[in-house]
């Protein structure tokens, strides 16, 4: 069934509003929020997912949804914040009902998980694009960037870099879903945003970066903003039972450092404060140090001991010859 925008609006974007700091949701021509709070400063994120470019023009609606919101909150993630306030722009080729309940279904599922409000938005007819901004707040004194890394500080990732990348593989490739292969393709469909960790980090780490486009192009970003250098072995790169049961250990290297689509967070901090870290952290979620931070410039990487180069360092959309 075709519905018209006030109906698409009215039954499934009106009513996720509600947080005691929303004064005036959806349904005016503006949102109204209480952003006050004292020792607080307000974070701002957008990301916008375009059909083709993030995702394949087959997943289910329910994953557009769930994605167009994780890949914010892995922003506001970096950032050391905590979520509070979404706006959607939702652009549609058709109003098909069963589509958009999937969307909404998924989208909200992850906003309930990190109570996050959905206070206004857009939606129009066009290309299948979907734009999240998301706002929250973090302590005054203190906030995570990408620009306060140290020589001589370790460099962490959280979760397995490369499954989300593998886990595109085995959707595009239609391959067979074995436990492992449904294992790595939930982890494109449903990325964990590390929330809970950029706030636990948010006074040990030196500097946090979320990594979407790849880990190397990301690392080469927080290095460049940092000025300073990377070193990273390869050797210490967390693999998963289901990424050695089905990619051989070259391939299992390539999705880890130019696969993008993790949403893991890479951190830096001193040495001396790495047990401390380590002490509070989720047994759920692995922690690994992967490297270490250098006067030089740029990354560079090891393995066996020798100078290792990849095959590829990772995406970027208007990189010569890529294109969806
Ligand atoms: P306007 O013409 O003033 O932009 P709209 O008709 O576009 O108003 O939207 C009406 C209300 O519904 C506004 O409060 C707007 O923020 C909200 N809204 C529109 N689309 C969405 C959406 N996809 N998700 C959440 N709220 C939406
Ligand atoms: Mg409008």
């Amino acid at each position: 069934m075709s519905l018209g925008e006030f109906d698409i609006i009215a039954r499934y974007f009106a009513n996720h509003d509600h947080r005691a700091d929303v004064l005036l949701g959806v349904g005016d021509d503006a949102a109204v929020l209480d952003v006050r709070g004292a020792g607080r400063r307000l974070v701002v994120a957008i990301d916008t997912i375009v059909e083709g470019v993030h995702f394949p023009r087959s997943i289910d609606a329910s994953a557009i949804g769930y994605r167009a919101l994780a890949v914010n909150l892995s922003d506001i993630a970096a950032m050391g914040a905590e979520p509070a306030w979404m706006t959607l722009s939702l652009s549609l080729p058709e109003a098909a009902e069963a589509w958009i309940a999937g969307f909404a279904s998924g989208l909200l599922e992850l906003a309930e998980q990190h109570d996050v409000a959905l206070v206004g938005g857009d939606t129009v007819r066009g290309p299948l694009v979907v734009t999240v901004q998301l706002a929250g707040w973090v302590e005054e004194d203190k906030w995570l960037t990408r620009s306060g890394a140290r020589p001589g500080d370790v460099l962490m990732i959280s979760g397995i870099p490369g499954e989300a990348a593998a886990g595109l593989h085995v959707i595009q490739q239609h391959m067979p879903l074995t436990e492992a292969a449904a294992q790595l393709q939930w982890r494109f469909l449903r990325p964990r945003p590390r929330v809970a960790l950029g706030r636990q980090i948010r006074t040990v780490a030196t500097a946090a970066m979320d990594v979407s486009d790849g880990l190397l192009t990301d690392l080469q970003k927080l290095c460049a903003a940092s000025q300073c250098g990377a070193r990273l072995d390869i050797d210490a790169l967390p693999t998963s039972t289901a990424m050695r049961e089905l990619f051989d250990a070259e391939a299992a290297i390539d999705y880890a450092l130019a696969g993008g689509d993790d949403y893991e967070l890479i951190f830096t901090l001193p040495s001396q404060r790495l047990p401390e870290l380590l002490a509070q952290r989720d047994p759920a979620l692995p922690l690994t140090k992967i490297g270490i931070i250098t006067a030089g410039s740029g990354v560079e990487c090891e393995r066996h001991g020798a100078t290792f180069t990849p095959r590829r360092s990772g995406y970027d959309h208007f990189a010569v010859g890529e294109s969806p």
